[in-house]
């Protein structure tokens, strides 16, 4: 059978398939430039596991007090190493990219503290967390008396100097940056832009906690926010540093006297680091952080993809066929509910998990209207594979992100435009 055979009998037609063809063959310097990029980093973290001496030991398994692990020790001199920081605390007890940055931010602010983001609204789950606005969770800083300010993005996405220099004062204890865009419109922060926030703010109050939260950026870009003189990095193990391998985790690496105290918040005050089974999952850990270059380049190429098909075909697209990128989202505006469901269903129809079920649009907690889902994942809710999710109001935008290989996640994308075409909501 030929390749294109194998598109065929899988529901790709000879247009689609041809039309995706053409767009591919126009992306060759930008994938050049990608494996370039992919290559660098796999050398950084290659020479991170030789340096630390990582070996078969490491792989074994923990339990209980999970006292003297290894395994859990190396992997954190690893992280720390790539990330170029004194510390880091790499664990399954972190259990999502919410509660990292929930720990993080408990761990280092105390009641009268003020916490600023000078980058707007933060990732939507950290609304409860902080207690933004009305938004406060049981159990929110705002509870513990920790004060929460805000500077807005200006209108072309600037950085608003003179706003932060008026909203940092003697209480200011930690600037909160987020780097992704994650689902709002603002664009994503390069780690250069990153690094001249930081720069500025130091220079107002060197000794304010700069805390960067990672998710979705790692390994895009040669340099992470630590280098560029962030205290803390913060991320999830199942988005690009856990490789699709790490079946759970999260990460914050930064300042020895931060990250103790990040551990002594995930166990307990005196415990901190020393204890932390982690039953069976450092190879996990080992390997998928081993893959994670590659694989974000799998996912930034599918990301790139779709920008270059769905903006030929007239959608809005963010960010758009060309521009630079700092993460791996990508946002296509398709323009009716309709648009929406056909797009994911095709990404969900290409899943290697669940391709046999169609994805229904239902009422989640903490949207205003029904969402719909594509996610056929080996790891449950894992968002580095291939996987989209869309509101169905207006714009009726879909965001979607990941894809372990390339080629799966140039499949998912060729079926979103083969359900498209079959509903007769784009011609080509
Ligand atoms: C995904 C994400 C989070 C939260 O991570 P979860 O693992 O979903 O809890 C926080 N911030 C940003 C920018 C994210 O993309």
């Amino acid at each position: 059978m030929e390749l294109q055979d194998w598109y065929k009998e899988a529901g790709i037609s000879e247009k689609v398939y041809d039309f995706c063809s053409k767009i591919e063959a126009g992306l060759k310097e930008r994938f050049e430039a990608i494996d370039r990029t992919a290559e660098y980093n796999q050398m950084k973290v290659l020479r991170a596991m030789q340096k630390h001496k990582v070996s078969a030991g490491c792989f074994e398994s923990s339990t209980g007090y999970g006292y003297d692990d290894l395994g859990r020790e190396t992997l954190e001199d690893v992280y720390a190493s790539v990330f170029e920081t004194e510390s880091a605390l790499v664990r399954p007890q972190l259990t999502c990219g919410t509660h990292a940055l929930t720990v993080a931010l408990s761990a280092n602010l105390r009641p009268g503290d003020e916490l600023l983001s000078p980058v707007g609204k933060p990732y939507d789950t950290l609304e409860g967390v902080i207690g933004i606005g009305d938004n406060a969770a049981p159990g929110s800083l705002k509870e513990f008396g920790v004060v929460y300010r805000q500077v807005d993005l200006k209108e072309d996405g600037s950085f608003d100097f003179e706003g932060i220099r008026e909203a940092l004062n003697d209480r200011t204890k930690l600037v909160t940056i987020q780097r992704s865009k994650g689902y709002a419109t603002r664009p994503t922060l390069s780690v250069a832009r990153i690094g001249e926030l930081i720069s500025f703010i130091k220079s107002i109050r060197p000794d304010v906690i700069c805390m960067v939260d990672n998710c979705y950026g790692e390994f895009v870009e040669r340099i992470e926010p630590t280098q560029v003189g962030a205290d803390m990095c913060v991320g999830s193990l199942i988005k690009n540093p856990g490789g699709g391998l790490a079946p759970i985790g999260g990460y914050i690496v930064g300042r020895q006297d931060l990250i103790d105290m990040c551990a002594y918040r995930l166990t307990a005050p005196g415990l901190g680091k020393e204890v932390g089974a982690t039953l069976g999952l450092n190879r996990s850990f080992f390997q998928g952080f081993f893959m994670a270059p590659c694989v974000a380049a799998s996912a930034l190429k599918g990301a790139i993809f779709a920008a270059n098909i769905y903006e030929r075909l007239g959608f809005q697209v963010v960010p758009n066929s060309t521009e630079s990128r700092h993460d791996i989202i990508q946002a296509v505006t398709l323009g009716s509910a309709e648009g929406v469901i056909a797009f994911c269903k095709g990404i969900q129809s290409g899943s290697p998990v669940d391709s046999h079920v169609a994805p229904e649009p239902y009422a989640m907690p903490g949207y205003h209207s029904d969402v719909i889902m594509a996610a056929g994942a080996f790891v449950q809710g894992s968002s580095i594979e291939l996987s989209a999710d869309g509101p169905i109001e207006p714009p009726y935008a879909v965001y979607f992100q990941g894809g372990l290989t390339w080629y799966h996640a140039k499949f998912g994308i060729m079926m979103s435009v083969q359900y498209m075409e079959n509903e007769h909501l784009l011609s080509l």
